[in-house]
């Protein structure tokens, strides 16, 4: 590995305009820029739309860029995230398998909109609609955005512990991709699959390192240690996980916009020293 790759500012989860972020492909990969990164990944949610101008933008800055996605996963009844990294954005097999993979999602958000009519929120569906900068992708952060501007909730994590997780009136059960299509997308695509921030799923000791082994087995490379929704605990507890599954690490804010609570782009400690970095082909 080359001196200090390991120690390079690498920021490979961010979303834009294109998923639930709020500032267009072009103006995440400049703020990057502007936040020190120097090698960047875009991963907007099951979506590729914003690659080509991350990259124009990213170039034009000299900054070193590695096309992304985040890909939902249904997962014994679990929803999951894989990024895919360096996966070629044309491949037909990944962007038919994120278009079906995003089919759901109106359809998910009208009925979203009916519960949370019932649960005392009107227009839930017109409200988010006008925050998605990408009609095929309405997410449940759209529906935050506009509960919060109805001043229902002071802020977007109080409106998903009220609204929108599972057993509350806005969450709508959904199935997204499986597993093993999701890492057979991202690798025919080139791409190496991440399973993403792990310390975040509501699943037991047993269950993740099924999950995980499921996820090796299945041609996944690499794990989140470092990441905008980890607490330090979180990541040296998975820093052990990539350890002993042979994993590489990767370090992302998940930097949706300012002023939305998490890490912004860039800031995050770095790995720790005795983990292979996910970039080291990249940097
Ligand atoms: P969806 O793909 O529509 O189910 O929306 C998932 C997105 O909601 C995630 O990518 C996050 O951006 C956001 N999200 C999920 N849980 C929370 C939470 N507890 N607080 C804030 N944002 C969240
Ligand atoms: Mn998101
Ligand atoms: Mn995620
Ligand atoms: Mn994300």
């Amino acid at each position: 590995m080359m001196a200090g790759t390991r120690t390079l500012n690498a920021d490979l989860h961010s979303h834009s305009t294109a998923s639930d972020g709020v500032l267009s492909p072009a103006q995440l990969a400049a703020r990057a820029h502007a936040q020190g990164v120097e090698l960047y990944a875009l991963t907007d949610h099951d979506e590729l739309d914003g690659i080509a101008p991350a990259r124009e933008m990213a170039h034009s800055l000299g900054m070193c860029f590695v096309s992304g996605v985040e890909v939902s996963v249904t997962w014994a009844s679990e929803t999951i995230h894989v990024l895919g990294l360096g996966v070629n954005e044309c491949d037909h097999a990944l962007t038919q398998g994120l278009a079906s993979t995003r089919r759901g999602r109106d359809q998910r958000a009208r009925e979203m909109a009916s519960e949370l009519a019932r649960a005392g929120v009107p227009g839930a569906y017109e409200g988010a609609r006008k925050y998605a900068g990408n009609p095929d992708l309405i997410s449940r952060t759209h529906f935050a955005r506009y509960i919060v501007e109805l001043g229902v909730c002071a802020d977007i994590p109080r409106v998903f512990d009220r609204f929108l997780v599972e057993g509350k009136p806005g969450y709508v059960p959904h199935r997204w991709a499986k597993l093993a299509d999701a890492l057979t997308w991202i690798r025919g695509a080139g791409g190496v699959a991440v399973l993403a921030h792990p310390g975040r799923y509501g699943l037991d000791e047993a269950s993740l390192w099924e999950l995980v082994s499921e996820f090796r087995d299945g041609g996944g490379e690499a794990i989140e240690v470092v990441c905008g929704s980890h607490t330090a605990a979180q990541a040296d507890r998975f820093a052990g996980w990539a350890r002993r599954f042979g994993f590489k690490a990767s370090r992302g804010s998940d930097f949706h916009a300012p002023g939305e609570g998490r890490a912004d782009l860039g800031t995050l400690p770095p790995l720790p020293s005795d983990l292979v970095p996910v970039w080291e082909a990249w940097a």
